[in-house]
C-alpha cells in the first residue's frame, strides 16, 4: 500500500514515470512522444505530440460501457424542473451544439464566450467547443456588461452563446440584455450570438441578422455527426478570466491533454469518484470548480454529474442533503460560504436524510474556519475535507488524498501538498524557507504539474511577470496566499498577500472595484479594502473622495450618493462586487510617494492596529477613516 508521502515523493522525483502512468487514465488518439518538455521555463508542455480530445474523453468513450447511464442530471429548484441525460443523450445534444457552432462558422482555435446560467445547454455548448477544438471562455453570470466587454475584447470571440435569463431566489435574472450592452461597449464584438430561449423572459429581444435562436438552428442542423477534432496535447482548451491586482482580468489558459490527465487523476486519488457513481458540485459553471468538477472531472471519470440551479436554502435548508439521498451522491463539493449559510438554519436538516452514499464532502474556494468545519463534520457524520486550489491550478494544490491513503483530518487545515506540486513556504523578505509555525508565502517550485494554467491568454510576458517574479533570487510560482505549517506538516492558509479579496468564494481584485467606484462621475478617487464578514468571509468596503462634496453635508445626501456609487459598481462589475458601504472622506491615507495605505485602512476597518505608519503623508487622513467608520 503506497503512503501519501511516497506517492508525493515519487511524483516529484520521477515526474515522467508518474505522469505517464496517470496518462493511462484517458484515451489518446495518437500517443505522446515525450511526457514533458521543460526547455523554456516556466513554460511547460505536457504529453508533447500526443493527440486527444476532452469531449471524447468526457462523453464518446463512455458510450460502449455506460451509454444508458445518466451522465448529467439538471436539478433546478428555481423553476422546479429536473432533466436527466444519459451518456448517449448527452452525446446527441453535444453533437447538435457542435453542428450549430460549425454552421455559424466557428473553427478550431476560435474563441466562444459562454454567458449562461446553470442549465444543461451551457454544458452542451462547453463540450461542443471542446469537441470541435474551439476555445471556450465561460463568464460567470454575476458579472456586468463592462466586465463582459473587457473579456470580449481580450478573447475576441467568433461567437457568444447566452440564454434569455436565469433565476435566483425566484427572481428573474436577465442575461441577454447584458450581452447586448457588452457588445455595444466592446471594440471587438462577435458577429453572431446564439441565444437559448428558456421562455423565462417575456421581454427577450433578438437583434436581426446577429442573434440566432438555439432551438430554431438546432432543428435545422440536428442529426449531423460532428466528430471530435484531435488536438495536440498543448493546444488551448479554454480561457477563464480571473481577478488579479491590476484592473484588467487575466485570461487563465489551459491545455487539452494535461488538463484531461490531471482531472482524471484527481478524480481517482483525491475525490475517490468511481465510474457509475454520482458527483454533486454545487458551484456555477462560470467558476473553475464548475469547469473541473461539474463538467470535465466527473464526466471523464464516467460518473453522473449533478448540475444544480438554485440556492442551498430553497425550498428549505435540507435541499442539498435530499439530493444526496435521492441520487446516491458519493462525492460532493461545495464552498465554506454555503455551509455558513446552512449554519443559520436548523441542524436537524443535516440528519434528516440518508447520507450513507456520501464518501466525502470537499470544500474549497476560501478559508474554512475551524468552527464551520467542525459543525458540518459533526452534523453530517461524514468526512469533510478542506482543500485548497486556485483558478490557475485547476485542481487541488493542498489536500488530503483519500484515494491514496486515509489520513486524520485537522479542522481548519487543507492538509498536505497534492502529488505533482512541490509546495514551499517562503519568507517574503528573501525567499528563504520558513520554519514550522512561521507565516510565509505559499509558493510552488516549477514545473507546475499537468492541468495548471499554461499561460495568460495572449500574454506570455504577463504570465511570467505576474506569477514568477515575487522573489528576486528564487524562481517559483507564487500563489499570492499566506500559509503556515504545524509541527506535523499540516498546512494552514492565512489569506492573500496581494490586493485580491474573496467574497463568498468569489475572487475579486480591490483595484477592479476601485475602478468601478471611480466610474461614478462625481468620485475623484477611492480606496477599496476587504473586511472580515461572518457569512461571506470578506466584503469590500469603499472609502471615496467626492469631486463635489455639496451633498455630503446631510445624512440623506450621503445615503443617496452612496446608493448611486453602489449602482455604478453593479453596472460596471456586477452585484457580487458591491461594497458593504461607501464612506466619504476628503483625503485618503497615502505614503509620501503617493501609494494608498490599504493595509492600514483594512486594519482600522477590522478594529486592528494600523501598524507601521512612518511613511504616511498626512496622519489626519487616518482620523477621517476612523471617524467615517464610527459614523457607520
Ligand atoms: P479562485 O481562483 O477564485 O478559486 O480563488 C483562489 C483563492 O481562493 C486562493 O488563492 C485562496 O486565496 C482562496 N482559497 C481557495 N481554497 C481555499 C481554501 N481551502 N482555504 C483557504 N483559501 C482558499
Amino acid at each position: 500500500m503506497t503512503t501519501r508521502r511516497d506517492f508525493h515523493r515519487r511524483s516529484l522525483e520521477d515526474r515522467e514515470g508518474f505522469w505517464a502512468e496517470q496518462a493511462l487514465l484517458v484515451d489518446w488518439f495518437r500517443p505522446f512522444e515525450s511526457v514533458l518538455d521543460y526547455s523554456s521555463p516556466p513554460f511547460v508542455r505536457w504529453f508533447v505530440g500526443g493527440q486527444t480530445n476532452l469531449c471524447h474523453n468526457a462523453v464518446d468513450r463512455h458510450l460502449a460501457a455506460r451509454g444508458d447511464q445518466p451522465a448529467l442530471v439538471w436539478i433546478s429548484t428555481e423553476v422546479n424542473e429536473t432533466q436527466s441525460y444519459t451518456y448517449r443523450e448527452l452525446l446527441t445534444e453535444v453533437r447538435r451544439a457542435a453542428a450549430m457552432m460549425r454552421a455559424l462558422g466557428v473553427d478550431t482555435g476560435d474563441r466562444v464566450i459562454i454567458y449562461m446560467p446553470n442549465v444543461p445547454e451551457a454544458v452542451f455548448a462547453i463540450l461542443a467547443c471542446a469537441r470541435i477544438g474551439a476555445v471556450h471562455s465561460v463568464v460567470f453570470g454575476g458579472f456586468a456588461a463592462a466586465s463582459l466587454a473587457a473579456r470580449i475584447d481580450d478573447a475576441r470571440p467568433a461567437l457568444m452563446v447566452t440564454a434569455d435569463a436565469g433565476s435566483r431566489m425566484g427572481k428573474l435574472v436577465r442575461y441577454k440584455p447584458l450581452v447586448d450592452e457588452s457588445i455595444a461597449l466592446a471594440r471587438h464584438p462577435p458577429d453572431k450570438v446564439l441565444v437559448f430561449n428558456r421562455g423565462l423572459d417575456p421581454e427577450l429581444q433578438m437583434v436581426e441578422g446577429r442573434d440566432i435562436d438555439w432551438q430554431a438552428l438546432a432543428a435545422r442542423t440536428g442529426g449531423q455527426d460532428v466528430g471530435c477534432e484531435w488536438l495536440e496535447s498543448n493546444a488551448p482548451s479554454y480561457i477563464l478570466y480571473t481577478s488579479g491586482t491590476t484592473g484588467s482580468p487575466k485570461g487563465v489558459q489551459r491545455d487539452v491533454g494535461g488538463h484531461a490527465v490531471a482531472l482524471a487523476a484527481s478524480m481517482k486519488h483525491i475525490y475517490c469518484g468511481e465510474a457509475g457513481e454520482t458527483m454533486f458540485a454545487t458551484s456555477d459553471i462560470g467558476w473553475a470548480v464548475g469547469h473541473s468538477y461539474i463538467i470535465y472531472g466527473p464526466l471523464i471519470a464516467g460518473m453522473t454529474s449533478i448540475l444544480y440551479e438554485g440556492v442551498p436554502v430553497r425550498p428549505d435548508a435540507g435541499v442539498w442533503w435530499r439530493i444526496v439521498q435521492d441520487y446516491g451522491v458519493s462525492v460532493m463539493f461545495s464552498a465554506p460560504t454555503a455551509i455558513r449559510v446552512l449554519k443559520k438554519h436548523d441542524p436537524a436538516y443535516l440528519t434528516q436524510y440518508d447520507l450513507s452514499s456520501l464518501k466525502h464532502l470537499f470544500l474549497a474556494g476560501e478559508p474554512l474556519d475551524e468552527p464551520t468545519h467542525r459543525w458540518i463534520h459533526e452534523g453530517l457524520g461524514r468526512p469533510v475535507i478542506d482543500h485548497y486550489w486556485q483558478t490557475e491550478t485547476g485542481w487541488p494544490v493542498l489536500t488530503a488524498m483519500p484515494g491514496v491513503e486515509s489520513i486524520p483530518i485537522k479542522y481548519g487545515s487543507p492538509s498536505f501538498p497534492a502529488y505533482g506540486y512541490d509546495v514551499r513556504l517562503l519568507r517574503e523578505s528573501d525567499g528563504s524557507e520558513a520554519g514550522a509555525g512561521e507565516k510565509a508565502v505559499v509558493a510552488i517550485v516549477p514545473p507546475l504539474p499537468p492541468g495548471c494554467m499554461s499561460t495568460v491568454w495572449g500574454d506570455d510576458e504577463r504570465y511570467v511577470q505576474t506569477y514568477f517574479s515575487t522573489f528576486s533570487h528564487t524562481f517559483v510560482y507564487s500563489t499570492f496566499d499566506w500559509g503556515t505549517r504545524d509541527a506535523d506538516g499540516y498546512f494552514y492558509t492565512l489569506g492573500r498577500t496581494d490586493d485580491v479579496i474573496n467574497v463568498a468564494g468569489h475572487r475579486l481584485g480591490t483595484r477592479e472595484i476601485e475602478e468601478a467606484v471611480n466610474a461614478h462621475p462625481n468620485i475623484a478617487e477611492c480606496a477599496v479594502v476587504g473586511v472580515a464578514d461572518s457569512l461571506k468571509g470578506q466584503m469590500p468596503l469603499a472609502f471615496a473622495v467626492a469631486k463635489d462634496g455639496a451633498r455630503l453635508g446631510s445624512a440623506d445626501g450621503r445615503r443617496s450618493f452612496e446608493q448611486e456609487v453602489m449602482h455604478t459598481v453593479d453596472r460596471q462589475l456586477g452585484a457580487v462586487a458591491r461594497p458593504r458601504a461607501v464612506h466619504f472622506v476628503t483625503l485618503l491615507p497615502k505614503t509620501r510617494s503617493g501609494k494608498t495605505l490599504r493595509r492600514a485602512i483594512q486594519a482600522l476597518a477590522e478594529g486592528r492596529d494600523p501598524g507601521d505608519l512612518t511613511t504616511i503623508e498626512d496622519p489626519s487622513a487616518l482620523d477621517q477613516i476612523r471617524d467615517a467608520l464610527l459614523r457607520g
